[in-house]
């Protein structure tokens, strides 16, 4: 058995598959037909259990889910029926390829949450977090993602990869986040607080971070985010940064764009800060 096949291996040997293949046929390598890919997927590691449906049902409360069958002979690859968008379908299909490669001797069935699909881990410590490396890793591989971006932090260059990965734009800002040396933080809010927020390694470092699991923070005055008359701001308009920091230096300015999300029924707020100011609150730092 491939035990020692890890999120990012079983990725890589997709993506060598992926690359051939487009290279040979001339055909376009994104964005990926994980469909067909999760029922050829036995066939490429020589075993015997393969997945041999995928469909849409109606499984309340779960995004996603992956069922044997009697004895365990195959396996049935569900996703969500009321997902809407084509790119929160192609994630949690990914995700779910995901338990079949690198976990299924580990359960009896799995079934996926939102939260499930949403890793704002930035290890894999949890069988959540590795399937969510393994569909990041295969639907967005960095080195193309890098080139797509070339440098660029705003919602225009990062909507443009979630269109040619055919990837929600949540997963491919926080796909970005993980990898950029850019201090930036991506914030999801509802109604005036945060859902939850999350900070590239740069902002981390430097402070500017918000701790949304362990507590109610409102979206502050003043903000982009906060202007009921702004839906949408693509590329950012430059407000003082002690409106988000309140430690910021007071002549610190960062750049905050705005889209507003049916697809998840939320805000999303980026915030990009020039590399090298900190903001930490005096004693933290
Ligand atoms: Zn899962």
């Amino acid at each position: 058995m491939a035990d020692e096949l890890t999120a990012s291996k079983a990725a890589y040997r997709f993506t060598r598959i992926l690359n051939l293949f487009a290279e040979y046929h001339g055909t376009p390598r994104f964005p990926i037909d994980i469909v067909a890919l999760a029922k050829d997927a036995a066939n490429q590691f020589h075993w015997s259990d393969p997945i041999t449906k995928v469909q849409a049902e109606s499984i309340k409360n779960f995004e996603g889910a992956l069922i044997p069958s009697e004895g365990r002979r195959d396996w049935l690859l569900l996703y969500n029926s009321n997902l809407k968008s084509e790119g929160r379908i192609r994630f949690t299909q990914a995700h779910e390829l995901g338990h079949y490669l690198l976990h299924r001797h580990q359960r009896d069935s799995f079934s996926c949450t939102e939260g499930d699909l949403i890793n704002l881990e930035t290890d894999d410590a949890t069988i959540e977090a590795q399937a969510d490396s393994f569909a990041s890793t295969l639907l967005m591989p960095l080195d193309d993602f890098r080139g797509q971006m070339n440098g660029s932090a705003d919602f225009d260059c990062l909507g443009a990869c979630a269109a040619r990965y055919g990837v929600s734009l949540t997963a491919t800002t926080l796909r970005w986040l993980k990898h950029t040396e850019h201090h930036a933080i991506l914030v999801v809010h509802r109604d005036g607080y945060m859902n939850w927020a999350f900070s590239s390694g740069p902002a981390l470092k430097s402070g500017a971070f918000f701790k949304t699991r362990n507590q109610t923070i409102a979206i502050p005055n003043d903000t982009l985010a906060a202007d009921m008359g702004v839906s949408h701001e693509r590329t950012g308009v430059e407000i003082a940064a002690r409106k988000w920091f309140p430690h910021a230096p007071a002549d610190f300015s960062l750049r905050e764009m705005k889209i507003t999300s049916n697809e998840y029924d939320a805000v999303m707020s980026l915030l990009v800060l020039p590399k090298g100011e900190k903001v930490w609150k005096p004693k933290d730092e």
